[in-house]
């Protein structure tokens, strides 16, 4: 059997009682560019220290091309570029010097460690800013700089969590257009985590996270796809009554999600008129969609993203 490039199957962690990793699996290929999204407290965090090897599953397989990640996590680091969600920038110091520090604990000097934070400030068009202090930088600019600093040891595998959170939108594709030069110039494979959906979609694949487990991975087409035609959302205030009529009449099992019934249906606009002849008084409003990534957590999880951290007793 093919060996994927990174693979971590059926991982357990728990915080005391807490439990925050139930049995997760997901596999990723080498230079993908890889999103973990998931709602709040749905174990981003703890995924992504897991797969920086800073804490070790309690239970589960971790591997990186072919080495076990939970034995020789040794192994396994200096290939790790890490970039956690609270910036661990030097405020006072200018760009350079965060850089400069951050390479001399790599072991760079001299020429070495001057060319190689040029040539990536240079990818990161920070080499204007180089002089300036970190904290003068706007919040899309210190998470640029941040990543950078997780690039001096040439990592094969780029871990980021949540390095577009509190950024406007225009840093944020900023962000992301820098990964997306570097999984395609260097050739760095990519694990990001985030809780915006509409990020996933640009990622080469994703998983859709939610209570510590892979609800479903694949690329965000797929994803999709899987969805299956249109999506049509009822409100109603007597969703049961609403629910048992259209399965009746249509033979169709509309899912009641938060209050609101939703349909999967190709062809959705055609038949919205028959729907809504069929019961006029009980349809307060119809909203039709083409399906998206939220759809599918919705048909995979029975409950909308935003609300997930509320878990059931
Ligand atoms: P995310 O990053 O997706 O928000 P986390 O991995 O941080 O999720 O958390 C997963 C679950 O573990 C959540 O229910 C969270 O409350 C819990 N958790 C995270 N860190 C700790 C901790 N240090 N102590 C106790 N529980 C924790
Ligand atoms: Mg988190």
């Amino acid at each position: 059997m093919k060996q994927r490039w990174i693979e971590l199957k059926q991982i357990r962690f728990s915080y005391g009682e807490k439990t925050a990793l139930d049995g997760l699996s997901l596999e990723v290929n080498e230079g993908e560019l890889f999103c973990i999204v998931g709602p709040n407290g749905g174990g981003k965090s703890t995924t992504f220290k897991i797969l920086s090897t800073l804490i070790q599953p309690h239970a589960g397989s971790l591997s990186f091309w072919g080495e076990d990640g939970v034995r020789f996590p040794q192994r396994i680091r200096p290939h790790l570029g890490v970039v956690f969600q609270s910036p661990a920038l030097d405020k006072k110091l200018t760009v350079e010097e965060n850089l400069f520090y951050q390479g001399k604990l790599y072991g760079l000097t001299g020429k070495k460690l001057k060319e190689k934070t040029a040539q990536i400030l240079a990818r990161f068009e920070l080499s204007d800013r180089k002089q300036d202090k970190v904290e003068t930088l706007s919040g899309g600019l210190k998470r640029r700089v941040e990543i950078t600093k997780s690039l001096l040891q040439n990592p094969k595998l780029l871990i980021l969590d949540e390095p577009t959170t509190g950024l406007d939108p225009i840093a944020r594709r900023e962000v992301w257009d820098h990964l997306k030069m570097l999984r395609k110039e260097e050739g760095v494979t990519v694990v990001f985590t985030t809780h915006l959906m509409d990020e996933a979609e640009s990622a080469d694949r994703t998983a859709l996270l939610d209570r510590g487990r892979v609800v479903v991975s694949g690329t965000p087409s797929e994803l999709k796809s899987l969805v299956g035609g249109d999506v049509i959302a009822l409100k109603t205030n007597h969703p049961i009554e609403l629910k048992n009529g259209i399965h009746e009449k249509f033979q169709l099992e509309a899912k009641l999600v938060d209050q609101e019934l939703r349909i999967q249906q190709t062809e959705g606009a055609k038949f919205i008129p028959a729907l809504v002849e069929a019961f006029p008084h009980q349809i307060q409003s119809v909203t039709l969609g083409k399906p998206t990534l939220e759809d599918l957590f919705v048909l995979k999880t029975g409950h909308h993203f935003w609300k997930s951290e509320t878990r059931p007793a």
